[in-house]
C-alpha cells in the first residue's frame, strides 16, 4: 500500500501500523472523511505536520480571473476553486511544557484505522516527549452521514508513567496557511486568506466563526461544542479572534486518569442567507448533535453503514487486496455522494484540492452508475443539481450559438470554468453522459416523479443542443463535426464515435420522454415535429468504420493518422501531456483513455461480438492510460470479449490507483471515478451486468484467480444478490415482487428468497492484444 509496508490488508478496514511522514499527504487523502457535504482530510489532530490541511464544504469556492495570453470569444472569464474552509479538526496538546509534535521526542507506536463499517477514523499513539514524559493519545473522528452538517471527534490523552500537566486547545481555525502548489495542471491553484472575518464568538465550551468569501460572496459558518470528562483539577477557558476560536483545557493527569474531550463541529454556508441566519443554522445543527451525543452519533453512523453494506457489499474470495480495495472504494464513493444533496460530486470528492474541486463527466459516467444500484437517492439528488444548473447551461449554449443547454465540462456552481476549450467546451459528450445517467437512474428505479419533474427537461434541452450542433449531409447521415470525445489526446475531431452513440441515446431518450410526458414536453415547447427530428437524427447517426482494418474509427479518419512513436517514448515520459505538446498528440493515433472502448461498453447494443473484439484489440495497442478513468473501462470490455486475465490486471490498476498511489498524485485527493471503476469492473466486468433498454442482463465469468465473487445491488426497489463461482452463478432476490433478468440472454424469473442457480459459460479465450510498450498493466499474481 502506498508502496509502504505500514498499510495493512484487512477486509473491513484500512489500517496503518506506523506513521511515515514521507507518505503523510497521501495518507491524508486515504483517511479523508466526508458525507458529500463536509469533507475533512485525514490530517493529524494536532494540525502539524501536514501534507495539505483540508476542510471542505461542498460548493464553497472562490472566483478568480482565468488568465489568457490571447482572449477569444466565448472563453469563460471566471475560474472557480474550492477553498479550504474553517478547520474544525484541530486539537493541539501541550505535555508539561512541550507541544505534542511527532517530529520531536520519540514516537513509540502510532496506529490509524479507517473503519469501513463504523465510518470512523481511529488513531492511537504512544509518545515520549523530548523531556521524557510518555502519553497515550487517542482519537476517533467521524463526519456524520445522518446529521449532514455535523462532524465530531472523541479525543483522549493519558499519561503512562508520571503525573503530567496537559493543556489541550480545541480550535476552529480559518485561513490556514497552505503549502505552495507546483505546475501540474491537475493541482489546484492555492488561494490564501480568502475568508473575510465576519463574526467570532466563544462562550463556556462553545465556539463559532463566520466568514465570507470575497468574490463569490459565500458566507461560511462553523461552530463547535464540547463535552469535557477529566479529573477535578481540569480548568477551562475560551477565547476568540477573527480567525481562531479556541477552548483551552488544563489538567493535572495521573496514569489511569485520562482527560477526554468530545468535540462536535457543525458547518453551514449560503450564498443568500444573512449573517444571523447562517449563525443560527450552525448553532441549530450543533444543538442537534449535542442532544444526540458522541455515542449516539457513532451509533447512527454504524446503523447507516450497516444498511448501506446490506444493499451494496461486494465479496471477493481469492484476492484479499481487491477485497479491501473494493470496500474502500464503495465507502469513499458513498462518502462523496451520499449527502451531497443538490450539489456536484467533484472528481476528488471532498478529499483534496486536486482539479480545483471541480466536477466533470466523471460523476455521471463513473460515480453515478455505482450509486444508481446502491444508493439511488443520492443519484436523484446529483441529477437534481444538474437540473438546477439548466439556467447557466442554456446561457452557455446561446453564447456558443447553439440551442438547448450546454452543460459545463468542469464546474463547481454550474457555469463553465474550463479555460482550455479544445478539451473543455468541445467535449460536448458531457451532455449525453448526463442524459445517460438520467435514463439509467429511471430504468433502475422507475422513479417516474423524478423523470417528470427533472428528467424530461434535461433530456429535452440536451437533445436540442445535439440537434443544433449536428447536421445531416446530402445522404441524410447525421454528423457532429469538431467535437472532443473522452480521449483528451484527440480534439476537435469529426464524428467522435463515443459522442455520436451517446448523443443517439440522448436523442432517442428525449423523444421517448416527450411521448410519455406530453404535457411537460408541450410546456417546454416540444411538438411532434421536433421529437420526430430527434428520432430521424438518431437513426441517421454516423458510425465511422474502416473497412480495410475491420474496425470502427474513434472519429472520422482517425485510423489514417500516423501512429505515435511508442518505441521511442520512454517510460518516464508518461503521462505524455506533461512531456509533449498537445498539437503533436492531437495529430497522431495515441489514446489517453478509453474512448471508443468506453462506447463498446456504454453502447454495447450498437456493436456485435466480433466488432467488439476487433475494436478492443485495435485500440488496446494505442491506449496509454494517462487518465485514471481508463483502466476500469478497459477491464470491463476485456472481460466481455474474453480477456479475463487482462481484465483482472486492469482491475488491480483501477482498484489500487490510490491505495498504491499509482499516478503519484493521491496527495491531491482520491480518484473517485477510478474508485467507482473498481466496482464497475467487478459488477459490469466479471458480473457482466448491463441495462440496455431497461432490461437487466448478466453474463458472469471469473478470472482464474478469483474463487468467488458475490455482490448485492438495489434495483426497482428490490435487492438482488449474485454469487458467482467458477462454474455456477446463483441469483437471489432478497426482497420485493418477482423480477426477470437475463442470464446470457436467457430470461430467468426470480422470486423472493428462491435462489436460482445457472451455469457460467465463459467465452473462449482469445489471444491477448498488446499495449504500447511500457504501458502494459502490471500482471496481478
Ligand atoms: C481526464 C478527464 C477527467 C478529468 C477529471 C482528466 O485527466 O482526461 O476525462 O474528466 O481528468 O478526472
Amino acid at each position: 500500500m502506498i508502496k509502504h509496508s505500514s498499510f495493512v490488508c484487512d477486509p473491513w478496514c484500512l489500517p496503518e501500523s506506523e506513521l511515515n511522514l514521507e507518505v503523510l499527504p497521501q495518507s491524508e487523502s486515504l483517511f479523508a472523511l466526508s458525507n458529500g457535504h463536509i469533507g475533512w482530510r485525514g490530517n493529524l489532530d494536532e494540525g502539524e505536520p501536514h501534507g495539505l490541511p483540508g476542510s471542505y464544504l461542498n460548493g464553497v469556492h472562490e472566483l478568480h480571473p482565468l488568465p489568457y495570453a490571447e482572449a477569444g470569444y466565448g472563453y469563460p472569464e471566471s475560474g472557480q476553486t474550492a477553498i479550504n474552509v474553517t478547520n474544525g479538526k484541530v486539537i493541539r496538546l501541550l505535555v508539561n511544557d512541550e507541544p505534542f509534535d511527532l517530529r520531536y521526542g520519540r514516537l513509540r507506536s502510532h496506529r490509524r484505522e479507517l473503519h469501513l463499517r463504523d465510518g470512523v477514523l481511529q488513531r492511537e499513539c504512544v509518545w515520549t516527549s523530548p523531556a521524557g514524559c510518555t502519553v497515550r493519545v487517542s482519537s476517533t473522528r467521524l463526519v456524520s452521514f445522518t446529521q449532514r452538517a455535523v462532524a465530531a471527534i472523541a479525543y483522549e490523552v493519558e499519561p503512562l508513567e508520571d503525573e503530567i500537566r496537559v493543556v489541550i486547545q480545541s480550535e476552529l481555525v480559518a485561513n490556514e496557511q497552505l503549502p505552495k502548489t507546483g505546475g501540474d495542471p491537475r493541482v489546484a491553484a492555492a488561494l490564501t486568506d480568502v475568508l473575510v472575518p465576519e463574526e467570532n464568538f466563544s462562550e463556556d465550551v462553545r465556539l463559532r466563526l463566520v466568514h465570507c468569501t470575497q468574490s463569490s460572496g459565500l458566507r461560511v459558518g462553523a461552530a463547535a461544542d464540547h463535552v469535557v470528562k477529566g479529573p477535578e483539577s481540569t480548568q477551562r477557558y475560551c477565547e476568540s479572534g477573527e480567525n481562531v476560536s479556541r477552548l483551552t483545557l488544563t489538567s493535572l493527569l495521573r496514569p489511569g486518569e485520562p482527560l477526554r474531550l468530545e468535540k462536535m463541529v457543525s458547518y453551514g454556508w449560503s450564498g443568500v442567507r444573512s449573517l444571523p441566519a447562517v449563525r443560527d443554522q450552525v448553532d441549530a445543527a450543533l444543538a442537534g448533535a449535542r442532544s444526540t451525543g458522541w455515542q449516539g452519533l457513532a451509533a447512527q453512523q454504524r446503523e447507516f453503514l450497516d444498511e448501506f453494506w446490506s444493499r451494496a457489499d461486494v465479496e471477493v474470495d481469492g484476492d484479499a487486496e481487491i477485497q479491501q480495495a473494493v470496500r474502500f472504494a464503495l465507502f469513499h464513493v458513498l462518502q462523496a455522494g451520499s449527502r451531497a444533496e443538490k450539489r456536484a460530486i467533484p472528481a476528488k470528492g471532498l478529499t483534496g484540492s486536486g482539479y480545483d474541486g471541480h466536477s466533470f463527466w466523471d460523476c455521471e459516467t463513473f460515480v453515478l452508475p455505482l450509486l444508481t444500484y446502491t444508493s439511488p437517492g443520492a443519484v436523484a439528488e446529483a441529477l437534481r443539481w444538474r437540473h438546477t444548473t439548466l439556467g447557466p447551461a442554456r446561457d452557455r449554449a446561446s453564447q456558443l450559438g447553439l440551442q438547448g443547454a450546454s452543460f459545463p465540462w468542469r464546474t463547481i456552481d454550474g457555469s463553465e470554468c474550463s479555460a482550455y476549450w479544445p478539451a473543455g467546451t468541445a467535449a460536448f459528450h458531457v451532455n449525453a453522459d448526463i442524459a445517460d445517467a438520467v435514463v439509467r437512474y429511471v430504468a433502475a428505479t422507475d422513479d417516474r416523479e423524478f423523470e417528470r419533474e427533472t428528467g424530461v427537461e434535461i433530456l429535452v434541452e440536451t437533445a436540442r443542443l445535439w440537434m443544433s450542433l449536428g447536421h445531416h449531409d446530402h445522404h441524410g447521415t447525421f454528423h457532429f463535426d469538431g467535437v472532443t470525445g473522452p480521449d483528451e489526446y484527440s480534439a476537435v475531431a469529426d464524428d467522435n464515435l463515443y459522442t455520436n452513440l451517446m448523443a443517439q441515446l440522448n436523442l432517442r431518450a428525449a423523444a421517448d420522454a416527450a411521448e410519455r410526458y406530453a404535457e411537460e414536453s408541450a410546456a417546454l415547447g416540444v411538438d411532434d415535429e421536433e421529437a420526430a427530428a430527434w428520432r430521424d437524427a438518431a437513426e441517421a447517426i454516423s458510425m465511422p468504420y474502416n473497412d480495410e482494418l475491420g474496425v470502427h474509427e474513434q472519429s472520422a479518419g482517425y485510423t489514417g493518422h500516423q501512429v505515435w512513436d511508442f518505441a521511442n517514448t520512454r517510460a518516464d515520459q508518461y503521462p505524455l501531456m506533461l512531456h509533449f505538446p498537445y498539437f503533436d498528440l492531437y495529430r497522431k493515433q495515441v489514446v489517453k483513455q478509453a474512448d471508443l472502448v468506453l462506447a463498446l461498453y456504454k453502447r454495447g447494443d450498437a456493436f456485435d461480438e466480433e466488432q467488439k473484439a476487433r475494436n478492443f484489440a485495435y485500440y488496446e495497442q494505442l491506449t496509454v492510460r494517462d487518465s485514471s478513468l481508463s483502466a476500469c473501462c478497459q477491464a470491463v470490455m476485456a472481460a466481455e470479449v474474453g480477456h479475463l486475465r487482462l481484465a483482472y490486471d486492469y482491475l488491480g490498476e483501477a482498484a489500487l490507483m490510490d491505495l498504491e498511489d499509482l499516478e503519484n498524485n493521491t496527495r491531491d485527493g482520491l480518484h473517485i471515478a477510478s474508485l467507482a471503476g473498481t466496482w464497475l469492473v467487478l459488477v459490469a466486468g466479471f458480473g457482466g451486468m448491463r441495462q440496455h433498454d431497461g432490461g437487466l442482463a448478466f453474463s458472469p465469468k471469473l478470472p482464474e484467480r478469483l474463487k468467488r465473487l458475490a455482490f448485492t445491488i438495489q434495483v426497482l426497489e428490490r435487492r438482488l444478490t449474485l454469487e458467482i463461482h467458477r462454474s455456477t452463478v446463483t441469483y437471489t432476490l432478497k426482497a420485493g415482487p418477482p423480477l426477470e433478468v437475463l442470464h446470457y440472454g436467457e430470461p430467468v424469473t426470480l422470486s423472493e428468497d428462491r435462489p436460482q442457480t445457472r451455469s457460467v459459460a465463459p467465452r473462449a479465450a482469445r489471444p491477448e492484444p498488446d499495449q504500447p510498450p511500457s504501458r502494459r498493466p502490471l500482471r496481478r499474481h
